[in-house]
């Protein structure tokens, strides 16, 4: 539901000398063709009524969130189908459509709760949630095949 980016991918100069952007520009928009085909990790039909929203910005670490077909992303990513971030959210996209919203709030709520107890943290707890190990395993191998 949620997404935390890895701190390789932080703040400041990034490869090639390129400064990532902070900067927030509000937005309000459906995938592009080229990103509908791109993400095919989700239907295609399921993509069309997705709505990515620049939001401001997120509490903790968290980037991203996805609310059934509503991605709030508080970063700036590309509209060309390269996004490993959007990739990511869609995939929750999909599991929302798939299990229902009141089941996979509750399994993702649940799955966090018995991690926070068994690990007593926060972020070992959210990486075990089950919908997020799904999500990084599938937005990993999209992107090692998009190279
Ligand atoms: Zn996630």
């Amino acid at each position: 539901m949620g997404h935390k980016v890895e701190p390789r991918q932080g703040s400041g100069p990034g490869v090639n000398g390129r400064r990532e952007s902070r900067a927030w520009r509000p937005s309000w928009r459906r995938l592009n063709a080229r990103e509908i085909d791109a993400y095919d990790l989700i239907p295609g039909d399921l993509a069309r009524r997705v709505h990515v929203v620049s939001i401001p910005f997120l509490p903790g670490s968290y980037v991203a969130i996805t609310l059934g077909r509503f991605v709030c992303i508080a970063r700036d990513i590309p509209d060309d189908g390269t996004s490993e971030l959007l990739a990511h959210e869609l995939v929750h996209v999909g599991q929302w459509q798939e299990v229902g919203k009141a089941r996979f709030v509750l399994d993702y709520v649940g799955h966090f709760a018995r991690g926070l107890r068994e690990y007593r943290s926060w972020n070992k707890a959210y990486r075990g949630i089950a919908a997020e190990v799904e999500a990084r395993t599938k937005a990993t191998s999209w992107c090692q095949r998009c190279l």
